[in-house]
């Protein structure tokens, strides 16, 4: 398997185009064409970890944050990065970063971590935007349903839990074949009416290619008329922190204990409780204090994220019970997320988790 295979696997759970527009997700070192031998997974790329990966004769090393995040002016080993960056070229070691694509996607980093604590009814926090376009085309009447059958399975026509949704209108369209043509219906270089019916539909952008290729292939018409217009609406099936429910409420402090255990945090830093009772919990892995205004519209009773300063535990208010368990802490169950995708899809090589402790921060 290549390193672009890997890539596809990874990006078939967790699109690039999901990621935000701060971040740099995606192949950062190595050719697409490589061989893989082995698959390192970790949270961070360091030079401990690159040399684990050499140890352990793993040359593709896939990560949560990506090692190049910023622009890159020389290399001459003055820098962590720099020097991790280096090492890894000097190996041959492809370095592979899915972030905050792996944050927004459904079953990804906040999802993973409500599953941990036995959330249910889990829902996106934050719906992703930009990521709906409407469909439309105009097909002979005798193959609507051809066509729409054909975008359906391609992923088209899912809102909510409603799929094969589309609006169709009768209607004629025109044309006239010019030099080089094969009308499917007509005449070459004569005007043709023929009745049509306009088909709309929803599709997300990141399956976008796929349903179009779909629609072109079952199309009658040699040029296939189509048009995507961008929509406004959320994409609710992704985006980044979830909200959920515990099956029972749980005191306030035992909760943050058992948030404590759950995520091995030395320490929890909460803002004081205003529910006796918590059941409605949101999360964000990561820093996440930036979805508190969702958090809040959710009616979750806290929330749960990390890297919150001094002053945002104050924008609490005694609306809700924020909690920062530490930023490694939250997203360690990434690497799992990792795993459980790439190791159900190769069997040729190992797929190993790193030993290497990356946190950078330690407790006393
Ligand atoms: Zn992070």
């Amino acid at each position: 398997m290549k390193v672009h295979e890997v890539a596809s696997i990874l990006e078939g759970f967790a699109p690039l185009s999901f990621q935000e527009d701060y971040d740099n997700s995606g192949l950062l070192i190595g050719e697409p064409n490589h061989e893989v031998t082995g698959i390192l997974l970790t949270i961070d790329v360091t030079p401990e970890v690159i040399a684990e990966a050499v140890e352990l004769g793993a040359n593709m090393i896939v990560a949560h944050h990506p090692l190049i995040f910023k622009g890159l002016k020389r290399l001459t080993g003055s820098g962590l990065v720099e020097r991790s960056v280096m090492l890894a070229i000097r190996h041959n070691i492809a370095v592979y970063a899915s972030h905050t694509n792996t944050d927004s996607v459904e079953g990804g980093v906040s999802f993973r971590m409500g599953h941990k604590l036995g959330l249910t009814d889990m829902r996106v926090l934050k719906p992703l935007s930009g990521n709906l376009v409407k469909l439309v085309t105009f097909v002979p009447e005798a193959y609507a349903e051809v066509v729409r059958e054909a975008i359906f399975a391609a992923g088209a026509g899912v809102i909510g839990n409603y799929d094969s949704c589309s609006y169709n209108i009768q209607g004629f369209g025109t044309f006239r074949g010019g030099e080089g043509t094969n009308p499917f219906v007509g005449e070459k270089g004569k005007l043709h009416v023929e009745p049509e019916i306009r088909l709309e539909t929803i599709v997300p952008r990141h399956i976008l290619n796929r349903v179009v290729a779909a629609m072109i292939k079952a199309h009658p018409y040699e040029e296939v008329a189509y048009d995507v217009y961008p929509l406004e609406l959320p994409y609710t099936k992704a985006g980044l922190g979830v909200v959920g429910n515990l099956p029972e409420p749980i005191p306030s402090i035992p909760f943050i204990e058992l948030v404590k255990q759950t995520f091995s945090s030395p320490c929890v830093k909460y803002s004081n409780p205003t529910k006796e009772n918590i059941q409605r919990v949101a999360i964000c892995g990561g820093t996440g204090i930036s979805l508190l205004p969702q958090a809040l519209a959710s009616s979750a009773d806290v929330f749960v994220t990390a890297d919150v300063k001094y002053h945002q535990f104050f924008d609490a208010d005694s609306r809700i019970t924020i909690l920062d368990i530490g930023h490694f802490e939250s997203e360690q169950f990434t690497i799992d997320i990792f795993y459980d995708l790439l190791s159900k899809k190769i069997s040729n090589f190992a797929v190993l988790k790193s030993k290497v402790k990356t946190n950078p921060i330690n407790y006393i």
